[in-house]
């Protein structure tokens, strides 16, 4: 099935080319996102990502800085080019996201069926993640909820299922990117981070989802993981990112080809 083009502040999902969002878990401060995304856009990425608001499964961990993080990630967009993406909880924070390139629905929204009809009347890109027990049927009923409202620029997430098996955080379910391919037009990225829980499985489980056909990745990234507020176990440094951006250039060319 030919691809649909979906656009991201310019940046284009879909069109054959291979998009990296990359970014840290959570933002932290002004200093922290923009130091990371001068970073990461020097080694190749081609979109920020950060958390403003936190769908976190314990109420007392890191909730994320809320809506001054916002203002940080567009700073740190106006001081690289970098398009950006950031994750909505809640549709009375829509107003918050007018300058945010892609609004992101994370897994545990997947299925909030009244927070996607309100973002299938806007006008937004939407990047739509897998629920952790969702199947992929699942998956394309919820962006049915978008694309029948009248929001045609949706973009799918496999970011991993849960399992019984417990060597990682979930199980990547990369068959997920063919079989999407040959049900939908709609680009699909790949969430190695989530699904694997563990910097040191990022980069094969990254190359695999190029190896696969996927239109892009989204990996966290962080500039010093240890001292992450959320999800440092699984972030990338700097160094470990620009290896893989030099791996994903050299096996694109040999990536399966959906024939754009
Ligand atoms: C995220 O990308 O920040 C996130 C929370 O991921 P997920 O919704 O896939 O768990
Ligand atoms: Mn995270």
């Amino acid at each position: 099935m030919s691809s649909t083009v979906v656009n991201v502040g310019g940046t284009k999902l879909g069109d054959g080319n291979f998009q990296i969002i990359a970014g840290p878990c959570a933002i932290e401060s002004k200093n922290q996102i923009c130091n990371i995304a001068k970073k990461i856009k020097s080694c190749g990425a081609t979109i920020l990502r950060g958390g403003a608001f936190k769908a976190r499964t314990s109420p007392y961990t890191f909730q994320g800085i809320g809506a001054p993080a916002i203002k940080y990630l567009l700073e740190a967009k106006n001081l690289t080019g970098l398009p950006v993406v950031t994750e909505i909880v809640d549709i009375a924070h829509l107003d918050l996201f007018e300058y945010v390139d892609m609004i992101q629905v994370g897994a545990r929204n997947m299925q909030n069926f009244e927070l996607l009809k309100a973002l299938s009347q806007t006008k937004k890109t939407i990047l739509l993640k897998r629920g952790i027990g969702c199947t992929l049927d699942e998956l394309l009923m919820s962006a049915e909820y978008l694309l029948d409202g009248g929001n045609e620029n949706v973009i799918l997430c496999e970011r991993g299922i849960r399992t019984f098996e417990n060597s990682t955080r979930a199980t990547l379910d990369i068959s997920a990117v063919p079989i999407l391919k040959q049900r939908t037009s709609l680009p699909v990225i790949v969430d190695p981070s989530h699904a694997s829980g563990d910097a040191s499985l990022v980069i094969p489980m990254s190359l695999a989802a190029v190896a696969a056909g996927a239109d892009g990745i989204m990996v966290e990234v962080h500039d010093h993981p240890s001292e992450a507020l959320c999800d440092g176990l699984q972030a990338l440094d700097i160094e470990q990112f620009e290896t893989l951006v030099n791996k994903i250039k050299k096996i694109k060319p040999f990536a399966y080809d959906y024939k754009y």
